[in-house]
Protein backbone atom coordinates (compact mmCIF):
# COMPACT_ATOMS: atom_id res chain seq x y z
CA UNK A 1 0.00 0.00 0.00
CA UNK A 2 0.82 3.70 -0.82
CA UNK A 3 1.70 5.87 1.87
CA UNK A 4 0.35 9.26 1.72
CA UNK A 5 1.09 11.34 4.46
CA UNK A 6 2.98 10.76 7.66
CA UNK A 7 4.22 12.41 11.16
CA UNK A 8 7.55 11.86 11.98
CA UNK A 9 8.36 12.66 16.12
CA UNK A 10 5.76 15.84 15.70
CA UNK A 11 5.61 17.46 18.80
CA UNK A 12 3.43 20.83 19.69
CA UNK A 13 3.93 22.81 22.64
CA UNK A 14 1.79 25.85 23.72
CA UNK A 15 3.56 28.61 25.44
CA UNK A 16 1.94 31.55 27.31
CA UNK A 17 3.48 33.31 29.36
CA UNK A 18 5.09 30.97 32.03
CA UNK A 19 2.65 27.87 31.31
CA UNK A 20 3.71 25.65 28.67
CA UNK A 21 1.62 22.98 27.51
CA UNK A 22 2.70 20.06 25.82
CA UNK A 23 -0.33 19.21 23.40
CA UNK A 24 1.61 16.94 21.17
CA UNK A 25 4.78 14.71 22.03
CA UNK A 26 6.91 12.95 19.54
CA UNK A 27 3.97 11.81 17.75
CA UNK A 28 4.60 9.00 14.72
CA UNK A 29 1.26 8.22 12.49
CA UNK A 30 0.52 7.44 8.95
CA UNK A 31 -1.59 6.91 6.25
CA UNK A 32 -1.86 5.42 3.05
CA UNK A 33 -4.34 6.47 -0.18
CA UNK A 34 -7.69 5.26 -0.25
CA UNK A 35 -7.34 4.71 3.87
CA UNK A 36 -10.19 5.97 6.55
CA UNK A 37 -8.44 6.43 9.32
CA UNK A 38 -10.52 8.06 13.10
CA UNK A 39 -8.79 9.16 15.84
CA UNK A 40 -10.71 9.33 19.11
CA UNK A 41 -9.63 11.26 22.72
CA UNK A 42 -11.38 13.02 25.11
CA UNK A 43 -12.14 16.80 24.75
CA UNK A 44 -8.11 18.96 24.87
CA UNK A 45 -6.28 15.75 24.00
CA UNK A 46 -5.38 17.53 21.31
CA UNK A 47 -7.37 16.24 18.03
CA UNK A 48 -7.98 19.57 16.59
CA UNK A 49 -4.16 20.64 16.94
CA UNK A 50 -3.20 17.40 15.46
CA UNK A 51 -5.96 18.31 12.11
CA UNK A 52 -4.39 21.41 12.03
CA UNK A 53 -0.66 20.50 11.85
CA UNK A 54 -1.62 17.31 9.21
CA UNK A 55 -3.03 20.43 7.45
CA UNK A 56 -0.02 22.87 7.32
CA UNK A 57 -2.46 25.16 9.21
CA UNK A 58 0.08 25.69 12.40
CA UNK A 59 4.08 24.71 12.57
CA UNK A 60 4.65 22.19 14.96
CA UNK A 61 7.48 22.68 17.97
CA UNK A 62 9.46 19.36 16.46
CA UNK A 63 9.05 17.24 14.07
CA UNK A 64 8.20 16.52 10.48
CA UNK A 65 4.79 15.76 7.98
CA UNK A 66 5.46 14.36 5.10
CA UNK A 67 3.02 14.48 1.71
CA UNK A 68 3.84 12.50 -0.88
CA UNK A 69 7.44 12.31 1.01
CA UNK A 70 7.89 15.94 0.94
CA UNK A 71 8.14 17.80 4.23
CA UNK A 72 4.85 20.48 4.43
CA UNK A 73 6.66 22.90 6.72
CA UNK A 74 9.36 23.52 4.06
CA UNK A 75 7.03 24.70 1.61
CA UNK A 76 7.13 28.40 0.80
CA UNK A 77 3.69 29.89 1.66
CA UNK A 78 2.68 29.83 -1.70
CA UNK A 79 3.26 26.08 -2.18
CA UNK A 80 1.66 25.68 1.39
CA UNK A 81 -1.33 27.23 0.00
CA UNK A 82 -1.81 25.37 -2.93
CA UNK A 83 -1.51 22.08 -1.08
CA UNK A 84 -4.12 23.26 1.06
CA UNK A 85 -6.57 24.01 -1.81
CA UNK A 86 -5.62 21.16 -4.01
CA UNK A 87 -4.51 18.25 -2.13
CA UNK A 88 -6.50 18.60 0.99
CA UNK A 89 -10.07 19.13 1.95
CA UNK A 90 -11.64 20.28 5.41
CA UNK A 91 -14.57 19.72 7.37
CA UNK A 92 -15.13 21.04 10.34
CA UNK A 93 -18.10 20.29 13.01
CA UNK A 94 -19.60 23.48 12.30
CA UNK A 95 -19.84 23.65 8.35
CA UNK A 96 -18.14 27.28 8.03
CA UNK A 97 -20.12 27.93 5.04
CA UNK A 98 -20.21 31.93 4.13
CA UNK A 99 -23.73 32.98 5.00
CA UNK A 100 -24.37 35.58 2.14
CA UNK A 101 -23.79 33.19 -0.64
CA UNK A 102 -26.04 29.74 -1.88
CA UNK A 103 -24.86 26.96 -1.96
CA UNK A 104 -23.49 26.30 -5.03
CA UNK A 105 -21.56 29.24 -4.63
CA UNK A 106 -20.00 28.00 -1.83
CA UNK A 107 -18.84 24.18 -2.82
CA UNK A 108 -17.20 26.37 -6.19
CA UNK A 109 -15.55 28.85 -4.02
CA UNK A 110 -12.39 26.29 -3.91
CA UNK A 111 -12.23 25.73 -7.72
CA UNK A 112 -12.62 29.37 -8.32
CA UNK A 113 -9.59 30.20 -5.54
CA UNK A 114 -7.41 27.79 -7.40
CA UNK A 115 -8.64 29.40 -10.92
CA UNK A 116 -11.08 27.25 -12.12
CA UNK A 117 -13.23 29.18 -15.37
CA UNK A 118 -16.57 30.13 -13.41
CA UNK A 119 -18.26 27.97 -15.69
CA UNK A 120 -16.09 25.13 -14.95
CA UNK A 121 -16.26 25.41 -11.49
CA UNK A 122 -20.10 25.60 -11.03
CA UNK A 123 -20.65 22.66 -13.60
CA UNK A 124 -18.58 20.88 -11.08
CA UNK A 125 -20.11 22.31 -7.84
CA UNK A 126 -23.38 20.84 -9.28
CA UNK A 127 -21.73 17.35 -9.66
CA UNK A 128 -20.76 17.68 -6.13
CA UNK A 129 -23.90 18.65 -5.17
CA UNK A 130 -26.01 16.03 -6.85
CA UNK A 131 -23.78 13.14 -5.49
CA UNK A 132 -24.46 14.40 -1.88
CA UNK A 133 -28.30 14.61 -2.58
CA UNK A 134 -28.67 18.50 -3.17
CA UNK A 135 -28.91 19.45 -6.50
CA UNK A 136 -32.10 21.02 -5.89
CA UNK A 137 -30.66 23.17 -2.57
CA UNK A 138 -28.23 24.87 -4.75
CA UNK A 139 -29.29 27.89 -4.55
CA UNK A 140 -30.40 28.18 -0.86
CA UNK A 141 -28.16 30.11 1.25
CA UNK A 142 -26.76 28.27 4.49
CA UNK A 143 -29.77 29.92 6.52
CA UNK A 144 -32.48 27.86 4.56
CA UNK A 145 -31.21 24.78 4.89
CA UNK A 146 -30.91 21.93 7.96
CA UNK A 147 -28.25 21.38 9.88
CA UNK A 148 -27.24 17.74 8.02
CA UNK A 149 -27.96 19.71 4.71
CA UNK A 150 -25.28 22.30 5.72
CA UNK A 151 -22.57 19.41 6.84
CA UNK A 152 -23.26 17.97 3.23
CA UNK A 153 -22.54 20.96 1.51
CA UNK A 154 -19.86 21.52 3.43
CA UNK A 155 -18.46 18.09 2.62
CA UNK A 156 -19.30 18.70 -1.11
CA UNK A 157 -16.96 22.03 -0.97
CA UNK A 158 -14.44 19.62 1.00
CA UNK A 159 -14.13 17.57 -2.08
CA UNK A 160 -14.99 19.27 -5.35
CA UNK A 161 -11.45 19.89 -6.12
CA UNK A 162 -11.14 15.99 -5.89
CA UNK A 163 -8.22 16.07 -2.87
CA UNK A 164 -5.90 13.30 -2.19
CA UNK A 165 -6.98 13.66 2.11
CA UNK A 166 -9.90 14.61 3.78
CA UNK A 167 -9.29 15.99 6.97
CA UNK A 168 -12.62 16.37 9.37
CA UNK A 169 -12.54 17.55 12.93
CA UNK A 170 -15.85 16.14 14.57
CA UNK A 171 -18.07 15.67 11.25
CA UNK A 172 -20.74 14.34 12.91
CA UNK A 173 -20.46 16.05 16.33
CA UNK A 174 -22.96 18.78 15.80
CA UNK A 175 -25.49 16.43 14.18
CA UNK A 176 -28.30 13.62 15.25
CA UNK A 177 -27.30 9.88 14.74
CA UNK A 178 -29.83 9.63 11.91
CA UNK A 179 -27.77 12.55 10.00
CA UNK A 180 -24.46 11.28 10.99
CA UNK A 181 -25.33 7.37 9.41
CA UNK A 182 -25.97 9.58 6.50
CA UNK A 183 -22.91 11.73 6.57
CA UNK A 184 -20.79 8.50 7.25
CA UNK A 185 -22.61 6.86 4.19
CA UNK A 186 -21.64 9.61 2.12
CA UNK A 187 -17.75 9.42 3.56
CA UNK A 188 -17.46 5.75 2.80
CA UNK A 189 -19.66 6.50 -1.00
CA UNK A 190 -17.17 8.70 -1.91
CA UNK A 191 -13.82 6.53 -0.75
CA UNK A 192 -15.04 4.20 -2.97
CA UNK A 193 -15.65 6.42 -5.88
CA UNK A 194 -12.90 8.92 -5.45
CA UNK A 195 -10.36 7.13 -3.67
CA UNK A 196 -9.86 9.57 -1.30
CA UNK A 197 -8.14 9.17 2.47
CA UNK A 198 -9.72 10.40 5.02
CA UNK A 199 -8.54 11.39 8.78
CA UNK A 200 -11.48 11.51 10.84
CA UNK A 201 -11.74 13.34 14.39
CA UNK A 202 -14.78 11.96 16.11
CA UNK A 203 -16.43 11.02 19.53
CA UNK A 204 -18.77 8.62 17.95
CA UNK A 205 -17.68 5.07 18.88
CA UNK A 206 -19.47 3.63 16.04
CA UNK A 207 -18.20 5.68 13.06
CA UNK A 208 -14.72 5.16 14.54
CA UNK A 209 -15.48 1.27 14.31
CA UNK A 210 -16.22 1.37 11.27
CA UNK A 211 -13.15 3.05 9.51
CA UNK A 212 -10.34 0.93 8.48
CA UNK A 213 -8.16 1.61 11.10
CA UNK A 214 -9.06 3.50 14.77
CA UNK A 215 -6.08 5.71 17.12
CA UNK A 216 -6.65 6.95 20.64
CA UNK A 217 -4.99 10.49 21.19
CA UNK A 218 -3.98 9.89 24.92
CA UNK A 219 -0.72 12.60 26.53
CA UNK A 220 0.34 13.46 23.12
CA UNK A 221 0.72 10.49 21.27
CA UNK A 222 -1.71 7.76 19.37
CA UNK A 223 -2.16 4.61 20.28
CA UNK A 224 -4.25 1.69 18.49
CA UNK A 225 -7.53 1.42 19.90
CA UNK A 226 -9.30 -2.11 19.72
CA UNK A 227 -12.79 -1.57 18.46
CA UNK A 228 -13.93 -4.76 17.72
CA UNK A 229 -16.13 -4.87 20.87
CA UNK A 230 -18.67 -1.95 18.89
P1 LIG B 1 -9.24 18.76 21.14
O1 LIG B 1 -9.50 19.14 19.71
O2 LIG B 1 -8.79 17.34 21.31
O3 LIG B 1 -10.39 19.05 22.03
P2 LIG B 1 -7.29 20.91 21.05
O4 LIG B 1 -6.30 20.45 20.02
O5 LIG B 1 -8.25 21.94 20.62
O6 LIG B 1 -8.02 19.64 21.68
O7 LIG B 1 -6.49 21.48 22.31
C1 LIG B 1 -5.48 20.72 22.98
C2 LIG B 1 -4.91 21.53 24.15
O8 LIG B 1 -4.15 22.62 23.65
C3 LIG B 1 -5.94 22.13 25.07
O9 LIG B 1 -5.46 22.01 26.39
C4 LIG B 1 -6.03 23.57 24.63
O10 LIG B 1 -6.39 24.40 25.71
C5 LIG B 1 -4.62 23.84 24.17
N1 LIG B 1 -4.58 24.85 23.08
C6 LIG B 1 -5.16 24.75 21.87
N2 LIG B 1 -4.90 25.83 21.10
C7 LIG B 1 -4.15 26.65 21.86
C8 LIG B 1 -3.54 27.93 21.66
N3 LIG B 1 -3.66 28.57 20.49
N4 LIG B 1 -2.83 28.46 22.68
C9 LIG B 1 -2.68 27.81 23.85
N5 LIG B 1 -3.20 26.59 24.10
C10 LIG B 1 -3.94 26.02 23.14
MG1 LIG C 1 -11.22 19.86 18.76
Amino acid sequence: MEELLSCVSLSKEYNEAENSVTVLNKLNFAINRAEQVAIVGSSGSGKSTLLHLLGALDKPSEGEVLFEGKNIFEFSQRQQAQFRNQSLGFVYQFHHLLPEFNALENVAMPLMIGKVSIKDSNQRAMAMLEKVGLENRALHKPAELSGGERQRVAIARALVTEPKLILADEPTGNLDQKTGESIYQLLNDLRIHMQTSFVVVTHDIKLASRLDRSFNLVEGTLTTSDMSGF
